[in-house]
């Protein structure tokens, strides 16, 4: 099955809204129209709401690096699904390995992020991946695959078609240490088949697996080789225009 593979920048907590909109006009000044691959920038929430008007109707999408699991209420500096599709946001990053870190972050609340995200028309992109030490325990398949099942309880195969996964091992995040094509594409296969267990294979198939993990200029092009990396989610690299459009252009 055809995948469309999709490219994301994720700014983490930098750029102030006039650094966002001199990159995302960077970015637009040289993206042309590219037609066999998707591009998403998810700036801090801060720079969405001026970032909107910028991206409508242009080649690269607008999401967000977290959302909270209610629409509205008391929750005091939490952001709502409802709130980022009224914007015009259009993905959300959930579990990213951060959040997991400094947030607290476990699996049930990145499935309760999840579901909210798909409740509201937006595009999860849930984030998985083992830390050095569970890799080195021969762990990180057991741990990614139990993540990807506990993150996707109670979601349809319909919904499935909606949800993005970012492979994204911790050690390898903001480190310059990139997994390897061939240890990617291992995991990105045991991912694909955790996904068919839990669907089906033809929904599997049709699933977008992102690589994250120091995704670089001098990389890109053999991760997205690999047959089963359908994409990057692209941290440090996506703060400069030059190189993350250098990635947008991999072949
Ligand atoms: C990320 O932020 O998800 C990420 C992979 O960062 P970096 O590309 O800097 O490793």
């Amino acid at each position: 099955m055809d995948r469309t593979p999709l490219i994301a920048g994720n700014w983490k907590m930098y750029k102030t809204v006039k650094e966002a909109v001199e990159l995302v006009e960077a970015l637009l000044a040289h993206i042309g129209q590219p037609s066999d691959r998707e591009v998403l920038v998810c700036p801090p929430f801060t720079a969405l709401y001026p970032l909107s008007p910028l991206l409508a109707e242009s080649p690269i999408a607008l999401g967000a690096q977290d959302v909270f699991y209610e629409s509205q209420g008391a929750y005091t500096g939490a952001i709502s699904p409802l709130m980022l599709q009224d914007i015009g946001c259009s993905y959300v990053i959930v579990g990213h390995s951060e959040r997991r870190q400094y947030f607290g972050d476990d699996d049930t609340l990145v499935n309760r992020k999840l579901h909210a995200a798909l409740a509201h028309g937006l595009h999860p992109i849930m984030c998985v991946g083992e830390s050095k030490p569970q890799r080195d325990a021969g762990q990180a398949t057991a741990i990614v695959t139990a993540q990807v099942r506990a993150g996707l309880a109670e979601v349809t195969v319909e919904q499935m078609r909606s949800v993005v996964i970012a492979y994204e091992p911790i050690w390898a995040i903001g480190t310059g240490d990139t997994a390897t094509p061939d240890d990617a594409q291992t995991m990105h296969a045991a991912i694909r088949q955790t996904l068919t267990e839990l669907f089906d294979a033809t929904t599997a198939n049709g699933v977008r697996i992102q690589y994250g993990g120091s995704v670089k200029p001098d990389n890109v092009d053999e991760l997205m080789a690999q047959p089963d990396i359908d994409g990057a989610l692209v941290g440090g690299a996506s703060l400069k225009a030059e190189s993350f459009l250098r990635i947008i252009q991999f072949h």
